[in-house]
């Protein structure tokens, strides 16, 4: 049965009148704009430079920001439609009390003492982790810093962790354990120096589209590109070579590789000496890993690892840059350790054209997870269990170490920790959990059972409403801060309108609950700088050390690199420079990987693998980017990607219903039979709640170390819906 066609009455009854909204102002008012503001695009990680057009305190346009040296002015669909989301009529205006007859608004004093109240009171009967917080890696820095002091000093509760444990720890993880440190190793800059781009796992062309400039720059330098990933995306179709790996495989691939580079004698036996330690078990793992082996393993051909690996071995200078395709696994840490491998044994990092990336996708993923919202992790990357860390944040903080809470549960984990009673209330800031988590239905079911539940959000997401407080905060341009961006570089965002209505900034309100918690002087902030400055001075001497990077420099210099120890640092684009990595003894760790299969593989009952990820139009869970007409237009509804062969086998053409089934739950969605795809994986886009939900049928099997979900594998079946 063929579904209706999209129509405008049909897209406008979805998502209402604003699908066809103008910017505030109408078309021409970006023209006679009070002021323009130069500042970042809120949609990835790579922070594209943006200027936007103010007018009356409303967003009524952009102005490409050329001199900003990573997208010199360019922008992709997401960065040009952004400015338009401000004036929506979803945007929450007031707080809103949950009351029998639904939300009603109330005053700022009176929710803000509930929401104390609430905390207290739970805290009181069932101990201080029995609250828990979720926080956002959207956030900026100064507010990724501030949650994470809220609920250790605050509330004290050891249950704090962020959205990111859904998005980049697993590359977060591996770059620790191998380097000692966790941020790309090089800046964009060096992508058009390699001569040969290993990119695994990430659908450039759609999700980081301005990078896309910087591979086909390397390309037009002679550079080969190999993409791994079982769909031909728009960068993989322009690749010199795709490896279609069967999803869940991609730690077998790469040692496969590995394993070629080894017998050619194209790895660097200087550099692994002097630089690394662990190479030996490595070696010995990846014998076993022959590219007839490796090609039953991943279906990938031999030859076309043979390639790989001759094109990647023999390059005067590769970089490896990888995203959630390699790291939406229960191995994602192990996928980025084999990547990491191929970079030591081939001494191809730390040098100009050569190294290594992990494309964060959230606007501050890379920030997000350094200034301590992570359930295991104390500001500036220190460690939440190591008692100098601990020490030292204690007193900068000027409380008693002991009090500072251990280590938590992971966002991940919260969910079953609510099933079981063990966390009781819970307050959340920019992440809609209903859509983005996996197996919706149990996240549903969590958020039901909570005592008490506190949002703090500009629309009103999917999971705001089973609040029974929701308070209104800040869109990206009405608030300051800064954000670190996927290479590494801090970044300005500016405050280009203040909120509208009673909303407020998130910072304004993370302090007047904590100050409703704890002393005053421990949340003493006039303004996001203030908040900085403590966040620079307790950074000083950690792992991660922003002490000399001041607003005025980023402003001066285009964003600055961490580590950046002092005032006269230059920053640091470039890791691992001469081979010096941040372990004790200076060097890196290579990790021997053996493949292990995904946690719910094809069988009879559900012989398709499942694979999930993103469209150009949106971004995340599209609480924004639904609400952005132009951008709804483009990509109205999920499809469901299917090859041609399997498509015949299930009787489904292009534009037929087909429905999906997993162990957890069904959707039934429009198909769309596509070539790009391996014939035993179907794709579906996760950016949309409910019944058009890609995250009823993932599965809650997590990676044992960063702890981030498997979205991309499980097991389903397809068939015709009638
Ligand atoms: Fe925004 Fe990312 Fe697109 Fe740049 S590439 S315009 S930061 S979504």
């Amino acid at each position: 049965m063929a579904r209706l066609p999209v129509t405008e009455e049909s897209l406008i009854e979805q998502y209402g009148p604003h699908l066809n909204e103008t910017p505030a102002g109408g078309w021409g008012a970006a023209a006679e704009a009070d002021k323009t503001v130069k500042t970042h695009c809120c949609f990835c990680g790579v922070q594209c430079g943006i200027q936007l057009k103010v007018k009356d305190n409303q967003v009524v346009g952009f102005e490409p920001w050329e001199e900003f040296p990573v997208n010199r002015g360019m922008l992709c669909p997401k960065g040009v439609k952004r400015y338009l989301q401000g004036g929506h009529p979803d945007r929450l205006l007031s707080p809103l009390l949950r009351t029998e007859n639904g939300f009603q608004p109330a005053s700022w004093e009176k929710s803000l003492d509930l929401v104390a109240e609430k905390i207290r009171a739970i805290q009181a009967k069932y101990g201080p982790d029995s609250f828990a917080v979720i926080s956002g890696a959207s956030l900026t820095n100064e507010k990724a810093y501030l949650m994470g002091k809220f609920a250790r000093v605050a509330l004290k509760t050891k249950n704090i962790d962020y959205n990111g444990r859904l998005c980049m720890v697993a590359a977060g993880a591996a770059s620790r354990k191998a380097f000692g440190i966790d941020r790309a190793a090089n800046p964009w800059s060096d992508l058009p120096l390699a001569k040969c781009v290993l990119i695994a796992g990430s659908n450039i062309g759609e999700c980081f589209p301005i990078l896309t400039d910087y591979v086909w720059r390397a390309r037009d330098n002679g550079a080969k590109i190999i993409v791994v990933d079982p769909r031909a995306t728009p960068i993989g179709r322009t690749a010199d070579l795709l490896l279609p790996v069967k999803p869940g495989r991609d730690s077998a691939l790469m040692n496969g590789i590995l394993h070629v580079c080894i017998e050619r004698g194209w790895i660097d036996r200087d550099f692994i000496e002097k630089n690394t330690n662990g190479f030996d078990a490595v070696r010995e793992t990846v014998a076993r890993y022959t590219p007839a082996r490796t090609a039953e393993i991943t279906g990938v051909p031999a030859a076309s690892i043979e390639r790989a690996a001759e094109y990647w071995g023999t390059a005067a200078t590769a970089m490896l840059v990888h995203a959630r395709g390699i790291e939406h696994h229960t191995k994602g840490v192990e996928n980025c350790l084999t990547c990491i491998n191929l970079c030591l044994a081939t001494g191809k990092i730390g040098k100009p054209g050569s190294g290594y990336a992990m494309i964060t996708g959230q606007g501050n993923g890379q920030g997000g997870r350094e200034h301590g919202q992570r359930c295991n992790q104390l500001p500036s990357g220190r460690d939440i269990e190591n008692p100098e860390h601990r020490r030292v944040v204690a007193e900068r903080w000027g409380v008693p170490e002991a009090e500072i809470p251990g280590a938590g549960l992971a966002s991940t984990e919260m969910m079953e920790a609510i099933h079981k009673g063990e966390i009781r209330g819970l307050l959340t800031i920019c992440i809609n959990p209903v859509v983005s988590l996996p197996d919706a239905a149990y996240t549903r079911a969590a958020l039901e059972k909570l005592e008490f539940f506190g949002v703090i959000d500009f629309f009103m997401s999917e999971t705001a409403r089973h609040a029974d407080v929701v308070l209104p905060g800040s869109l990206q341009e009405e608030d300051e801060g800064t954000v670190t961006t996927a290479e590494g570089r801090v970044v300005l965002t500016k405050q280009a309108v203040t909120p509208p209505g009673e909303a407020r900034e998130d910072w304004r309100i993370i302090c007047d609950l904590a100050r409703r918690l704890a002393p005053w002087e421990k949340f003493p902030y006039a303004c996001p700088e203030d908040i900085f400055r403590e966040l620079r001075r307790v950074s000083q001497g950690g792992p991660i050390d922003y002490y000399g990077i001041t607003y005025e420099r980023i402003e001066q210099e285009y964003g600055v690199f961490w580590p950046c120890p002092s005032a006269d640092h230059p920053g640091t684009p470039r890791l691992y420079q001469g081979g010096k990595f941040f372990h004790p003894d200076g060097k890196a760790k290579f990790h021997a990987v053996e493949y292990r299969p995904p946690a719910e593989d094809v069988d009879d009952e559900y012989p398709v693998i499942l694979t999930s990820g993103r469209v150009v139009s949106q971004y995340l869970s599209g609480t924004q980017t639904r609400r952005i007409g132009p951008l709804v237009r483009q990509y109205p509804d999920p499809l469901v990607e299917i090859h041609p062969k399997l498509a015949a086998k299930a009787g489904l053409r292009s534009g037929d219903l087909v429905k999906v089934t997993s162990r957890r739950g069904s959707v039934t969605l429009d198909c769309q039979v596509v070539k790009t795809i391996r014939p035993d994986t179907i794709f579906i886009p996760y950016h949309w709640a409910g019944e058009k939900s890609a995250n009823r049928l993932t599965i809650r099997a997590l990676d044992p170390v960063s702890k981030i979900p498997e979205f991309k594998v499980c097991a389903v079946r397809i068939e015709k819906a009638v």
